[in-house]
């Protein structure tokens, strides 16, 4: 029996298998011995995945698609886990260990995904698979560009994006309304930031919420100092900006609050 797509799940499957091949070949296989794979569904993409020299571990939140999994991959049932990625807890099922992420992942929470992925950074060396072309050519945007964003800055902080290749709506079923986009991240080898990431966290946020301001207007809210605010990097939208420029600013933002309070 074959599992029935749930749009509310983002549900569409992977007909063809060739591509299911091609994603778990995006897998590098360097610095981890696990991968955990998001939203398996039918297993098109686990039957590659588990051809790998790694312990697969899968993480679906559909019941139907669970028990298909179970049934279709027995060997692998103790490591499937029926849970929503955006509440389980790495750290209890893998300790500190490192693990690669993949998926052909539910486009309705793309962005909270990366997000819970940037949050675990520490442990995923490597972050692989497909979501929708939009979001996945964002996330390796450069800046400059309209499209350039707080995931482009944030993921490209910490990894390096690539963009692989583009994937057409007739290979799923059933297809979805947009192209879809194969992107590869891999951890940067000196991945921790120089300056405060917290901070680091909430600048770029604040900057691209209104991506259209300068940055004088939009982090009006931090109360900078004048003297601070004269520096010519005030001047430019958030998309100028590159990553360097957001740690550089952080830097100063810091030394500013810091100047504040003696
Ligand atoms: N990998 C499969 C299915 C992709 S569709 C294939 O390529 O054919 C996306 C999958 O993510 C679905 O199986 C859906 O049930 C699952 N999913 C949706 N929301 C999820 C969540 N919050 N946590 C885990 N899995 C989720």
């Amino acid at each position: 029996m074959r599992v029935k797509p749930k749009k509310y799940l983002g549900q569409h499957f992977l007909k063809d298998i060739s591509i299911a091949k091609k994603i778990a070949d995006t897998l590098t296989l360097e610095g981890y011995d696990i991968v955990l794979e998001i939203g398996p569904g039918m297993g098109v993409l686990t039957n590659y995945i588990i051809q790998k020299p790694l312990e697969t571990h899968l993480i679906e939140i559909d019941n139907e698609s669970v028990l298909y999994l179970k049934t279709h991959f027995p060997k692998l049932s103790s490591r499937i886990y029926q849970e929503d990625v955006l509440k389980c807890n790495f750290l209890a099922l893998f300790g500190n260990k490192p693990f690669a992420m993949i998926g052909n992942y539910p486009y309705n929470i793309s962005s909270q995904i990366v997000f819970r992925m940037l949050d675990f950074r520490h442990q995923i060396p490597e972050f692989s698979g497909m979501f929708q072309k939009e979001v996945a050519r964002r996330i390796c945007e450069q800046p400059g560009s309209k499209t350039y964003g707080i995931l482009s800055v944030l993921v490209q902080a910490f990894y390096r994006a690539e963009y692989l290749f583009t994937v057409p709506p007739s290979v799923f079923d059933p297809p979805p309304k947009v192209n879809s986009g194969v992107l590869r991240l891999i951890r940067k080898s000196n991945f921790r930031l120089s300056c405060d990431e917290t901070l680091f966290f909430s600048v770029v946020k604040m900057a691209f919420q209104q991506r259209r301001k300068t940055l004088r207007n939009s982090l009006k809210a931090l109360n900078l100092s004048d003297n601070l605010k004269a520096n010519t990097i005030f001047d430019k939208r958030p998309e100028q900006l590159s990553v360097e420029s957001f740690i550089e600013l952080t830097t100063a933002i810091a030394e500013d609050f810091k100047g504040k309070l003696t």
